[in-house]
């Protein structure tokens, strides 16, 4: 699906790795990135922010939509963090570029709202680290899951090596350890 096999970090020094930036930051010279903003910020999204999420999505440099999601413990409202979801589903749709999705205690939503706009680009959720159950019913309705330092390795066994993917996020570990220790626990 990328041409890199770390999907998602936020440590702009990385290489072989989507870079997550935020609509008002900049890209950097030759790197891949994904761009969106994250639920935790959508307390304050303005008419600037989504003008900068828009012109940036467009970007061959951005290879994804996200992080994005929902996240019940943090953030505006689960009404405001759905619509500011929303916009995302349709930028990845438009662009035809994969959205990386942060949920947390929201699962629910999220499998409704996959349900509900049908979309045909991938859906991953990253940093997954719940449990089989939970991951065989995301496997189900069509998502992809990216593992990263702390992952369930029942659940790393279950998921399709088609549907897996690896990440370093905020880790200071590099992806080849992250990808030896999900790899060895299959
Ligand atoms: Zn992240």
């Amino acid at each position: 699906m990328f041409p890199c096999r770390d999907i998602h970090t936020h440590d702009k020094s990385r290489t072989d790795a989507i870079i997550n930036i935020y609509p008002h930051e900049s890209l950097i010279v030759g790197a891949y990135h994904s761009v969106g903003i994250h639920p935790w910020h959508t307390t304050d999204v303005n008419i600037s922010t989504i003008e900068q999420l828009n012109t940036l999505a467009a970007h061959p440099q951005v290879i994804a939509i996200g992080e994005t999601g929902i996240d019940t413990l943090k953030g505006a409202t689960i009404d405001k963090q759905i619509e500011v979801f929303c916009h995302h589903v349709a930028l990845s749709e438009q662009h035809q570029k994969p959205l990386i999705i942060h949920c947390v205690k929201a699962f629910n939503e999220i499998i409704a709202l996959k349900k509900q706009l049908y979309p045909t680009m991938p859906w991953i959720i990253h940093g997954f680290r719940g449990k089989p159950q939970l991951a065989s019913q995301l496997i189900n309705q069509g998502f992809y899951i990216s593992l990263g330092e702390h992952f369930n390795p029942q659940s790393a066994t279950i998921i399709p090596t088609n549907r897996l993917l690896f990440e370093t996020d905020e880790s200071t570990l590099d992806i080849d350890t992250i990808i030896e220790r999900i790899k060895s626990s299959l």
